[in-house]
């Protein structure tokens, strides 16, 4: 493996975000549809909940920091390759199932793990990972 330095890491960020947005646009899982302001998901309007968080809303976003009016402000790779149980129970297409397989495993790879969080919250976590943080000493 290509010696790990904060530079890497971000390139390597973007390059799996990239994968997974494309993956997102090819397969289109969730089948997002906007009306009267507010998006809706396929588990949504099938009366499923998955959000923990707001237990009130249908929608897994609802209720982050980063969901704005029109979807996601942020890169957020953990949440592009993460899947609810409505869509594993019903089927997520096998096509997408393989390459997101591999997709999960770099992302899991680099210490990408942070859901809801920004490409800065992930490249924390991964200078944690491979002990690029500097140590304060008292
Ligand atoms: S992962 Fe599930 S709950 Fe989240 S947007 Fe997609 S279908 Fe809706
Ligand atoms: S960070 Fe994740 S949960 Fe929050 S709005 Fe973006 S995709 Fe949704």
């Amino acid at each position: 493996m290509k010696k790990i330095t904060k530079e890497f890491l971000a390139e390597k960020y973007d390059e799996l975000y990239k994968k997974a947005v494309e993956l997102q646009k090819k397969y289109s899982p969730c089948g997002f549809k906007k009306k009267g302001g507010k998006t809706t998901c396929v588990a949504g309007r099938d009366g499923k909940n998955y959000c923990k968080e707001n237990p009130n809303d249908n929608f897994c976003c609802d209720g982050c920091r980063y969901l704005g009016a029109d979807g996601c402000t942020t890169e957020a790779l953990r949440c592009q390759i993460w899947f609810c149980g409505y869509l594993y129970e019903n089927g997520l297409d096998s096509e997408l199932k393989k390459e997101l397989d591999q997709l999960v495993s770099e992302t899991w790879d680099y210490g990408f793990f942070v859901f809801r969080g920004s490409k800065q919250d992930n490249l924390y976590e991964a200078y944690y990972k491979f002990g690029l943080l500097r140590t304060i000493r008292f």
